[in-house]
């Protein structure tokens, strides 16, 4: 069985535009990211489900055949069923700020309550707990029966098994927090870049993968003052762990103690997490099978975004195809996100995350930097620019070794022109950044009223976010879903082809013209807005004036692209004639909506 066969294509979705639903894709996602899952969930799918309204077992099946079929993530309707069957326990309210792992539990509690035929959706406590042999794809794939044995220092013994409905195994993210030494990183301050490759220091990036290893050593020194005598004078017990009946997919829930996390204790907890794992090492008495990360869910100021991981590329907003763990380090880290949990899923072998030692340290020194940036301007590092994600790494193509007429130029230049750009962007930010604290500085030395700070603050990118997040409350509608859905379709641009486009879309899904007062031409293969200036698209390089129609044409029966001049595929041989009408800009793309109109939370 091949466990790594899926491409990024397949779990790279669109996601719902103008929603507050982050906290639903993102769990989503990672559960249809696992190939087990999906195996599994796709046997569920052959039994018919005839219940109206629909139950939110059903509604998974709904947004599990529309992300197969479209590659559309729409999440509304499992939303509002959430929300109606919770809406005594309070949860999963649309105008309240929801929990992703409550999600994942509620949603795993749903299907096994389906499966042994109860009707509550997971409010009835005792069917939770009701044994359904592993039947149901959630205790299939995820059931932790850990089994705790005590033994008193006065040598009685107990034993006691976890929670049937739980599904995750917790992790204290302070125990890796309190190794980190803060002088280190800042050490790396007065480094030059280039001067890395020979630190001889490790920094705090000695505590890589360093998360099993602390986990392990909580769990092998547990104790815990009680007895299973009640008379007994000790009531010291040491706690021994097994797992005799390993889970398909393991999940670690990392938890915080406060939702302000630093640039640098979000990059340290990134870096500590061990990325192959055996349920051998953590509870001991356990199989010695592998386990490897697949997908972290990340969390920033209310705000969740998940990573997902094919073979060596990750997968997650603001990194385009082909980025590693040293491009979503670096994401994360200037964003902020810090990781809460962790899905691993068996495989035949271990993987290793690469990332060279001192690719680590220029990390940690920019982690250090967005540290102290925050703590001297009182600001936010990443807030005044108009993604939610850096755009340092959303232009990176695949290397591509296909007859695509894109790639056919010199991959080295592409390569190299890359390289520089990223650079030249990444030390952008940076150094406008390292400005400001100097200027902050000299203020603070010599300060004139008029130039209060605090008034001439713009509005951060955080604010405008949890403004955004927030909005429904501010509604007055007493029917927030519907007010949701239609403050979306409102503001909208009308394209001169006649085409209403919804405002966060800045080119027309119709004619891929530009939405009024932007400025730039369309590159006709990617859909990239590129400056007026530029002659190549700086995302894929091709040339401005390139005709995609005439210049280049798809085979209908293989997908391959040839050049204009041809008559018959270089590829299959099959003659022009039989080309589909399409431009081939719409073909090659394959998603529903041009590149840029990526959903802005
Ligand atoms: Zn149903
Ligand atoms: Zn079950
Ligand atoms: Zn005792
Ligand atoms: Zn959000
Ligand atoms: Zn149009
Ligand atoms: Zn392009
Ligand atoms: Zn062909």
């Amino acid at each position: 069985m091949l466990y790594e066969s899926f491409n990024l294509e397949e779990i790279l979705f669109e996601k719902n535009i103008g929603g507050n639903d982050c906290f639903l894709e993102s769990v989503i996602c990672l559960l249809f990211g696992c190939y087990e899952f999906r195996k599994s969930f796709s046997q569920h799918i052959d039994t018919p489900h005839t219940c109206y309204p629909k139950c939110i077992s059903c509604c998974l099946v709904s947004v599990y055949k529309s992300v197969m079929t479209s590659k559309t993530l729409d999440v509304y309707n499992l939303r509002v069923r959430l929300s109606t069957v919770f809406k005594n326990k309070s949860l999963f309210q649309q105008n309240h700020k929801s929990d992703a792992i409550e999600c994942l539990n509620a949603i795993l509690n749903a299907l096994h309550c389906k499966q042994i035929g109860d009707t509550s959706e997971g409010i009835n406590e005792s069917a939770l707990n009701e044994n359904c042999r592993s039947s149901c794809i959630s205790h299939n794939l995820f059931s932790l029966g850990v089994i705790e044995s005590y033994q008193c220092e006065c040598e009685s013994q107990s034993q006691t098994e976890w929670d049937y409905s739980n599904y995750c195994q917790y992790f204290n993210i302070a125990d890796i927090l309190s190794q980190a030494d803060l002088k280190k990183s800042k050490n790396l301050l007065i480094v030059p870049i280039i001067k890395l490759k020979n630190y001889k220091n490790d920094a705090n990036c000695d505590l890589k993968g360093k998360m099993m290893t602390s986990l392990q050593l909580k769990l092998q020194t547990a104790e815990v003052d009680c007895c299973s005598r009640d008379n007994c004078k000790k009531k010291k017990s040491k706690i021994s762990f097994s797992l005799p009946k390993p889970p398909s997919i393991y999940l670690l829930n990392i938890i915080w103690e406060s939702d302000e996390v630093s640039h640098l204790d979000s990059f340290i907890a990134t870096i500590s997490i061990t990325e192959s794992i055996t349920m051998k090492e953590i509870y001991g008495n356990s199989t010695s099978d592998i386990y490897n990360l697949r997908g972290i869910l990340f969390y920033k100021k209310s705000h969740y975004e998940y990573a997902l991981r094919t073979d060596n590329f990750w997968a997650f907003k603001g990194l385009g195809e082909e980025c590693g763990w040293y491009e979503l380090l670096k994401e994360t880290t200037i964003m902020n996100y810090h990781p809460i949990c962790l899905v691993y899923e068996r495989s035949l072998e271990s993987y290793i995350l690469k990332i060279s030692h001192s690719d680590l340290l220029e990390l940690e020194k920019l982690a250090c930097e967005c540290y102290f940036y925050e703590n001297k301007i009182n600001e936010d590092f990443y807030n005044d620019f108009l993604d939610d994600c850096t755009g340092l790494f959303n232009t990176r193509k695949k290397k591509s070794s296909s007859n695509n007429p894109i790639t056919e130029s010199p991959k080295i230049t592409q390569e190299d022109n890359y390289e520089s750009q990223h650079q030249q962007k990444n030390l952008e930010i940076i150094d406008k950044r390292i400005k400001e604290v100097r200027i902050s500085e000299e203020k603070k030395s010599n300060p004139k009223p008029s130039d209060n700070l605090e008034t001439k603050k713009p509005l951060s990118k955080s604010e405008t976010k949890q403004s955004n997040c927030n909005n429904i409350e501010k509604s007055s509608n007493n029917d927030p879903v519907f007010d949701e859905k239609k403050n979306v379709n409102q503001k909208s641009w009308k394209c001169s082809c006649g085409s209403e486009n919804l405002n966060d879309w800045d080119i027309c899904p119709s004619c891929q013209g530009l939405k009024p007062g932007i400025q730039g031409w369309v590159c006709k293969f990617c859909t990239n807005i590129n400056n007026d200036s530029e002659v190549r698209c700086e995302a894929c390089f091709s040339y401005k004036n390139q005709n995609s129609q005439s210049e280049f044409w798809k085979c209908s029966k293989c997908d391959s692209f040839n050049t204009g001049s041809k008559f018959s595929c270089s590829k299959c041989k099959s003659m022009k004639s039989q080309v589909s009408s399409k431009p081939a800009n719409v073909a090659y793309s394959g998603v529903r909506y041009p590149k840029n109109n990526i959903r802005k939370s």
